[in-house]
């Protein structure tokens, strides 16, 4: 049988993935610095105590490191950041996603699922959400779950906390698999992360492998805006006069911000520059362009890649080894997944 090669790229993802230096890590596993480094470069094959190390560590399984599927992307560009995201915490986010997504990967093609979603052709971003919203069988009414209907069309939705408030999301264009990591720290409400769902969605669908810039953002929120209320049905909604509490009534409804009526209002001319500006003032000097009223909303959460989970653990007998993970990582990764007997029946052979 062939020797599997360390990879040092797994290596490099699972000291990212923690936000670590070269340097921290080498003290956290107690070995030299320059051990860490010549890893990192293939210039060095671990000691088997070294290794053991790092499992224990990082939460890896062995097999983690010696593993050369790693599954390449149509580009990880992130959007809808705020220019404050260092990149030190950007390397960390991109770093978990890219560990993160292998399970889903692993998981998706074992069951031969792909994202069911239809080309560009040319289409504008309207266009598109019109398209998508037809392809997709959603009547011309407000999505009252966004989650789910990505999720019942094999869109990934990968949710866990970045720790980090300035990042909502990012989208991962995988082979025939589009998966979004979204931001769950609590600090986006509902209305703002149904929006980043859609606006991810917008980027794997219009711009692969298009470098991010001001008028790309425009168009992922051009599409969101219209996926989730169709310019035609929203007509009326419109009509003057945009009160607060037919703003409420409006966020209630259609589950978007109260802003993004005002601004879309003014977008269709519905409302003058003078209005528009005094809605915006009004909304600020009471603080409601940070914190709106959630009028009723509650956050949507994802169960598809949980739900695959589950059933994976039930079918297989060592299914901690063939996701790599260690019990304490799996844990860690998937807290609200129960699986009992998790220990006696899945931890891996050495
Ligand atoms: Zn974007």
């Amino acid at each position: 049988m062939d020797q599997k090669r360390f990879n040092p790229t797994m290596f490099k993802f699972a000291r990212e993935e923690r936000g670590l230096s070269q340097k921290d890590l080498a003290h956290e596993l107690d070995i030299q610095q320059s051990s860490v480094c010549k890893y990192e470069a293939g210039d060095m094959i671990p000691t088997t105590e070294s290794l053991k190390k790092m499992c224990d560590f990082f939460g890896y399984q062995k097999d983690f490191f010696f593993q050369d599927d790693l599954p390449v992307y149509s580009g990880l560009v992130f959007h809808r950041k705020r220019a404050s995201l260092g990149a030190k915490e950007r390397l960390r986010l991109e770093a978990e996603a890219r560990l993160r997504v292998m399970d889903v990967l692993y998981l998706f093609r074992k069951k031969r699922i792909e994202s069911n979603v239809i080309p560009r052709m040319n289409r504008e971003p309207e266009e598109m959400a019109q398209a998508l919203r037809k392809y997709w069988n959603v009547n011309d009414g407000p999505i009252d779950n966004v989650t789910k209907l990505l999720e019942d069309n094999h869109i990934a939705i990968l949710s866990f906390p970045f720790k980090t408030a300035e990042l909502d999301g990012f989208v991962l264009n995988l082979d025939n698999i589009i998966c979004i990591a979204l931001n769950n720290d609590g600090c986006f409400p509902p209305d703002r992360q149904r929006f980043t769902l859609c606006h991810e969605l917008a980027h794997a669908l219009l711009h692969q492998n298009v470098f991010p810039d001001k008028e790309i953002e425009k168009q992922a929120d051009t599409f969101a805006a219209e996926f989730l209320a169709p310019q035609s049905a929203i007509e009326n909604d419109l009509a003057l006069p945009l009160t607060f509490e037919r703003l409420e009534q409006l966020k209630r409804k259609w589950k978007m911000s109260m802003a993004s009526f005002v601004v879309r209002a003014h977008n269709t001319k519905k409302i003058p520059d003078v209005v528009y500006r005094r809605i915006m003032m009004f909304m600020s000097s009471r603080g409601l362009r940070k914190h709106e009223p959630e009028c009723g909303l509650v956050p949507e959460m994802p169960t598809l890649l949980n739900n695959l989970i589950q059933e994976f653990f039930t079918e297989t007998q060592d299914a901690l080894s063939r996701l790599k993970l260690s019990e304490s990582r799996f844990k860690d990764r998937y807290p609200e997944i129960k699986i009992g007997g998790l220990s006696e029946m899945s931890v891996g052979k050495e």
